[in-house]
């Protein structure tokens, strides 16, 4: 070889090695807190406070700190907030959680839990009370009907792994247990305490919240907004800049009164993509009707959503086959999307958690495991960054970096392909005529890759590519030889 090639390829090689080596070294400090000096070395002494009253005293602890704050305030006690709030009380920290409504309270949502949130409940030992209390339904029977009809419903309660895929259970419920957990393991929980402001004084490094209705005040070196959707106090502190990109419905149907017989069922109507509805059975034959309007289809508006909602009920024949004629149906509520991850989730002493932080699927409009698990990043990474003491923004962002790896990243995928079934309605049907080929396992990895428990990407894999491919195929053949594709299958 020419002892030129020789030199030029070499000098690639050490290039391609050197790139390689700036993208692992940033990545790393992306989300390692070494590095970053220690500005408040006094935070890292954990106090082990329980039921102590902040407002009235200064108390000298077993540990020798001294305090007169709290070390996180969360407002918002939502699956978000809460799960944020359990996981750093349980580390140690004295946490405030602050709520303006009163448990057991209602969130308009569709009421469905899938893996990652479930594994959550497990690991804070509530899921076994909460199904042994029959407030939530295990999904056994589930599946999805496609925009032309074909439809597959399976046995889902063994989710890969174990862990059942999705479970229904009533926001009353499921937010209550969550709080309530929090705080046996110490969180201070203040109910019907709606936060006006949060005022950050950068000499003394805190932060002072206030509510409304009431003079009281709380300081805490750090503040965790998890007040949902709105995101009000993030915008108001002027970290998010942008109000929610969407809504969606919400509508009991009596049990008993219905002729549906799964438990959970995604139905994916033509006309509303890449928006769909759902049907998910809670323990007492309740069902949640949800329709969801997710962005990108120029002909279904977020201010239409009462209309969209009444003409799925009225006019999708699969679900007005599933409802039947005698349903009684509650009036219709609706409530905001905050979707794909705000740019930016973090600020001085501050982090954004939940749907504060857009951290729902633009695919399925679901966020509850994603802010379930956004909140236990969110308090592993405060219990390093207390334990160092330092709160700066750049600090703070590695937060940001730490859940855009673990799931928001995968939004903007999520994002694409909505457009793709928007604009391909085909590829929902030939999705769902490989899982009517394969069964419940092909089903299941569907789900997890929906539900973001794995990578989008993971649909380019042969597995699944090859299936739908070949599906894809003979739907366009079928119909170009004008037959009819409608089909169902379905589980006894
Ligand atoms: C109709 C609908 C259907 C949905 N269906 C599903 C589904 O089936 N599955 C799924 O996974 N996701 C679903 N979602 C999304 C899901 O509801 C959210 O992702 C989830 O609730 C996010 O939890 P969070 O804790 O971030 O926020 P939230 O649940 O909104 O909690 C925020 C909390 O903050 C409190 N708060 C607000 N402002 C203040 C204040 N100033 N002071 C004190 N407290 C305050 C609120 O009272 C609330 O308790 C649905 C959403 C909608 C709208």
């Amino acid at each position: 070889m020419e002892p030129v090639v020789l030199v030029i390829a070499a000098a690639v090689l050490v290039i391609v090695a050197g790139l390689l080596a700036i993208y692992v070294l940033n990545r790393r400090s992306a989300t390692v807190l070494e590095g970053f000096p220690s500005k408040y070395p006094e935070d890292k002494d954990k106090a082990c406070l329980q039921n102590f009253n902040f407002l009235s005293e200064v108390v000298q602890l077993q540990t020798n700190k001294t305090v007169d704050h709290y070390d996180v305030t969360i407002v918002g006690a939502g699956p978000g907030g809460a799960t944020c709030a359990y996981y750093l009380s349980k580390a140690g920290w004295n946490v405030l959680l602050l709520e303006k409504k009163k448990f057991p309270r209602d969130k308009y949502c569709g009421d469905a839990v899938c893996k990652t949130g479930i594994e959550i409940l497990m690991d804070m030992g509530i899921y076994d009370s909460l199904i042994k209390q029959n407030k939530g339904l295990v999904a056994d029977c589930g599946g999805m009907v496609s925009p032309s009809g074909l439809s597959f419903i399976g046995r889902i309660k063994e989710g890969l792994g174990g862990i059942p895929a999705a479970m229904a259970i009533k926001r009353t419920h499921l937010d209550e247990a969550i709080a309530m957990s929090a705080k046996r393991v110490g969180a201070d929980l203040q109910e019907e305490a709606s936060v006006s402001e949060a005022v950050f004084c950068k000499e003394a490094g805190l932060w002072t919240v206030s509510l409304e209705d009431s003079d009281r005040k709380f300081k805490s070196r750090v503040l965790v907004c998890a007040d949902g959707a709105p995101s009000r106090l993030a915008t108001q502190l002027g970290i998010v800049t942008r109000p929610p990109d969407s809504t969606c419905s919400r509508a009991f149907v009596e049990g008993g009164t219905h002729c549906f017989d799964a438990d959970g069922v995604v139905f994916y109507n033509k006309e509303l993509l890449p928006g769909y509805c759902a049907l998910f059975r809670h323990p007492n034959d309740e069902l949640n009707f949800c329709c969801y309007i997710i962005p990108g289809n120029p002909r279904v508006k977020s201010e239409e959503l009462a209309d969209w909602h009444k003409f799925i009920l009225e006019k999708d024949p699969s679900i007005v086959k599933a409802l039947g004629d005698n349903y009684k149906i509650e009036r219709m509520k609706a409530a905001s999307l905050r979707l794909g991850g705000e740019k930016v989730s973090y600020g001085n002493h501050v982090l954004l958690v939940g749907d504060a932080a857009g951290m729902i699927d633009p695919l399925t409009g679901e966020g509850i495991h994603h802010a379930m698990e956004g909140g236990k990043i969110a308090a592993e990474f405060l219990d390093e960054a207390l334990t160092l003491g330092n709160y700066d923004v750049e600090v703070m962002k590695v937060y940001h970096h730490r859940w855009m790896e673990k799931f928001g990243s995968d939004f903007k995928w999520s994002m694409l392909f909505c457009q793709m079934l928007y604009r391909f309605p085909i590829l929902i049907d030939a999705a769902t005529a490989a899982v009517q080929r394969k069964g419940d396992s092909f089903l299941l990895k569907w789900a997890d890759i929906m539900t973001g428990r794995v990578p989008k990407l993971n649909m380019l894999r042969p597995e699944f590519s090859v299936v739908i491919t070949y599906e894809l195929i003979i739907l366009l053949l079928t119909r170009l030889l004008g037959r009819p594709v409608t089909s169902t299958k379905k589980v006894n």
